[in-house]
């Protein structure tokens, strides 16, 4: 068994004992591998292990990674949609500039990190016709870091709105990158958070299905408060080379 697949069921045993621990469905949870920094091979190793889900951080990294796993996989090109159920999904979850929306539009299935209307605008025009809507996430700064990504929670409900209104995307639910700590108090706080934004919003009439929380660092923090997508990296790939 490789290093991969060994990593990915610790995971998903992480996940099912969070799940126990707080009284969740783990069938609820599902899981993003996030692959950034590491080669289309150690994608491949996970798919072959069952992962379906992969997550990217970089435009052009992603892109290239996603047609190089396509070829290793045998998979019709790019810009087809997913050839099957057990075809790679592909999540962008990095930092957006707007010159650099068109690739995103045209290749992934999901974006968790939208932060303006601008980006929201540009990615529903570019996303090819004959692709579904596109899968989105709105990221909150729910620690109100000014360095952070991410729209305020105050202004959330109005780029809700404005998603809402766009006819190629799909408003899914929102998503947090809170500041890093070790202390589980801390990280839950900033968890529950997002959920009571997303309670809010519901509330305002726009239902979100998606709470996308919780990486390698704070995944059980982030299922006691409600995540329904964990997206983790290093537990699963190892390492990462480079600081990012
Ligand atoms: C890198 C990254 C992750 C995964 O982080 P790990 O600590 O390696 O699990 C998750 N979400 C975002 C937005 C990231 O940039």
């Amino acid at each position: 068994m490789s290093l991969i697949s060994q990593n990915l069921q610790a995971v998903h045993e992480a996940i099912a004992q969070a799940a126990q621990r707080y009284d969740r469905n783990p069938t609820d949870i599902v899981l993003l591998a996030v692959s950034k920094t590491f080669p289309a091979e150690d994608v491949v190793a996970a798919w072959q292990a069952g992962q379906i889900r992969f997550g990217e951080n970089y435009v052009q990294e992603g892109v290239d990674k996603i047609a190089r796993v396509a070829e290793l996989l045998g998979l019709p090109a790019l810009n087809q949609g997913r050839a099957d159920a057990s075809a790679p999904e592909w999540h962008f979850i990095g930092p957006i500039q707007s010159n650099k929306t068109r690739p995103i539009a045209e290749h992934f299935s999901w974006v968790h990190s939208i932060d303006r209307d601008k980006i929201a605008t540009r990615l529903s025009e570019q996303r090819p016709d004959n692709l579904p809507a596109l899968n989105v996430c709105i990221q909150v700064n729910i620690s109100g870091e000014a360095s952070k990504s991410g729209v305020a929670p105050n202004q959330c409900a109005q780029l809700a709105r404005h998603i809402h209104s766009l006819p190629r995307l799909q408003l899914r639910g929102l998503m947090a990158v809170p500041e890093a700590t070790e202390n589980e108090v801390e990280q839950r706080r900033a968890f529950a958070a997002l959920r009571e934004l997303s309670k809010q919003l519901a509330q305002g009439g726009i239902v979100l299905d998606t709470l996308s929380m919780g990486m390698s660092g704070d995944l059980a923090a982030a299922i006691a408060e409600g995540s329904t997508m964990v997206r983790i990296g290093s537990a699963i790939f190892g390492k990462r080379n480079y600081a990012v």
